[in-house]
């Protein structure tokens, strides 16, 4: 059985005409007017395909190619339609038509697997209404619960729960839908790798055998806000250089004192007042640490809270530290990277076993089931943004291993 590169391409394409901008690549967000078209085409798609669809109470669907024992579980296939602000084309859209081209040959075929194949369709990856990421898949395994749901809102205040009610679904019956240990065989995911590994390395397809975990801190730098001109350098405690000091240390500190793998990444700062003229009272900034090994991540959190201590003396500043999210590395299932191992190689020679920098709904689903995941190289690691491009033999490619994988798991 082989893939079909047109159809795949041209379904990428279609699904990139459902936007609901035109100022520059994609915005789709989970719930919005495009994701709904979108929604609708393709689960047309899916009843033409003679798949059982169902859409759960908080839009993830799951499209269903019967097997001949009903008594196994299912094997999971997909990814996510929603897009952040601008971003690109491929960006989940490469996992979600891989599976529906993965289904659409296997009908062609008339293939009979023992069990049964699902299409998934995970609502809200990218936290472009809520701020929280992989709300869909979260509320599927449990770890979002429908009064959890009341407390996510939009910038302007909308909560899910509303948005929810409002696009016919109702949270309400989720708990009839939450998946436990025991209900999946297995599930897997086509992606792009969203980074520059593959391309540096020369290589068409990704094993993925671990998910980074990640901690996000709030630090806060107070020192003495004053006059630029009045106050002598000898005088100052200046939280703006304090803070320039920990930037600074904080970079060295993953990239030279823990592993390889850690990076930390300061995105976003501010300071009060934000004038020229004034000394800062106060400057604010964020650290994003991540690796696949949650002690070099604590080893990272320790190096840096020693390092600000030192600088707080040394400059007479007070450091706060608040951590606001953190989520643990995940390993993939060994006996699916086999599998995947196995498919990568049928169809190319050009392969790694990688892991992945970027959380990925898998990694949920990794709580109640066996994941495996597939990664076709980002052209200049370029992601979320309207440049994202993969060349279309290399997602012919993933999707052709994503094919074996998957029949190799369900007959
Ligand atoms: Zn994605």
């Amino acid at each position: 059985m082989n893939v079909n590169r047109e159809r795949i391409m041209q379904r990428i394409d279609a699904f990139a005409g459902f936007n609901d901008n035109d100022d520059g690549g994609i915005s789709r967000f989970s719930y919005g007017r495009a994701d709904a078209d979108a929604r609708a085409w393709l689960m047309q798609i899916c009843r033409e395909l003679k798949l059982q669809v169902t859409v759960d109470p908080v839009g993830n669907i799951r499209a269903c190619y019967e097997g001949v024992d009903s008594s196994l579980m299912p094997v999971l296939v997909g990814s996510h339609i929603d897009s952040v602000r601008n971003g690109g084309k491929y960006d989940g859209i490469v996992g979600v038509v891989g599976a529906m081209e993965v289904l659409t040959v296997m009908r062609e075929n008339n293939c009979l697997p023992r069990r049964s194949v699902e299409l998934i369709i995970f609502a809200e990856e990218e936290g472009s209404n809520f701020g929280t990421t992989m709300v869909g898949s979260k509320t599927l395994i449990g770890k979002l619960s429908a009064d959890d749901l009341r407390h996510l809102h939009t910038e302007d205040k909308r909560t899910c729960l509303e948005i929810l009610e409002k696009s016919g679904l109702d949270p309400g019956k989720m708990k009839d839908f939450v998946l436990k240990p025991g209900d999946i065989e297995a599930m897997l995911e086509l992606h792009i790798e969203q980074g520059i590994v593959l391309e540096q390395e020369k290589k068409r397809l990704g094993v993925v055998q671990a998910i980074a975990g990640m901690t996000t801190m709030e630090v806060t730098v107070c020192g003495t806000s004053n006059h630029a001109g009045a106050t002598p350098m000898y005088l100052r405690n200046d939280p703006m250089s304090a803070a320039a000091v920990l930037i600074e240390d904080i970079e060295d500190i993953a990239a030279n004192h823990v592993l390889e793998s850690t990076v930390a990444t300061v995105g976003s700062i501010s300071c009060r007042p934000n004038m020229p003229n004034v000394i800062p009272g106060e400057v604010t900034f964020t650290i994003d640490i991540r690796d696949i090994e949650q002690d070099a991540i604590e080893k990272t959190v320790a190096q840096i809270t020693s390092c600000a201590e030192k600088i707080s003396q040394e400059r007479k500043v007070m450091i706060r530290f608040r951590t606001i999210g953190s989520s643990k590395p995940i390993r993939l299932s060994p006996r699916i990277m086999d599998t995947v191992k196995r498919a990568v190689s049928s169809c190319s020679d050009s392969w790694m076993v990688m892991n992945s920098g970027a959380v990925h709904d898998a990694a949920m689903m990794a709580s109640i089931t066996d994941v495996g995941m597939i990664f076709v190289p980002s052209v200049g690691g370029k992601s979320h943004n309207p440049e994202e491009y993969t060349d279309p033999s290399d997602i012919a490619l993933g999707c052709q291993a994503l094919l074996l994988a998957v029949t190799e798991l369900c007959v």
